[in-house]
């Protein structure tokens, strides 16, 4: 590492925290971590990106319901439909089937 001189007075640099030398005399700072600032901000789009795949990854399961044949699509009669649950009533109370129809996109629910 290359000795830096405060381009104030002269005196030698000290450095006084990651990538930042300071003149012992006059005060003066040098951040030498500019580039280094880039990089962190790389690093955040970084994270916003994988944010964005967590968000991806979170509306998956909407995409990729289970099947069932055992129902039939009351608007078309397929009887291929994905299905979930959802507990629409008091929490003592079954959970609602939902279906939706493979082919056409209607969506129904079954009590169970
Ligand atoms: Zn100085
Ligand atoms: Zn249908």
């Amino acid at each position: 590492m290359s000795l830096i001189f405060c381009p104030q007075c002269g005196s030698l640099l000290q450095p006084v925290g990651a990538g930042t030398l300071k003149c012992p005399k006059c005060g003066y700072t040098k951040n030498l971590e500019k580039p280094g600032g880039l990089v962190i901000t790389s690093t955040k789009i970084k994270h916003k990106s994988s944010e964005k795949i967590l968000v991806i990854e979170d509306n998956k399961p909407n995409t990729n319901l289970p099947r069932t044949r055992d129902t039939r699509c009351p608007k078309c009669g397929y009887d291929e439909a994905e299905y979930w649950f959802l507990q629409t009533r008091r929490a003592d109370e079954p959970p609602t089937r939902f279906y939706k129809c493979v082919k056409c996109g209607h969506v129904w629910r079954e009590y169970e």
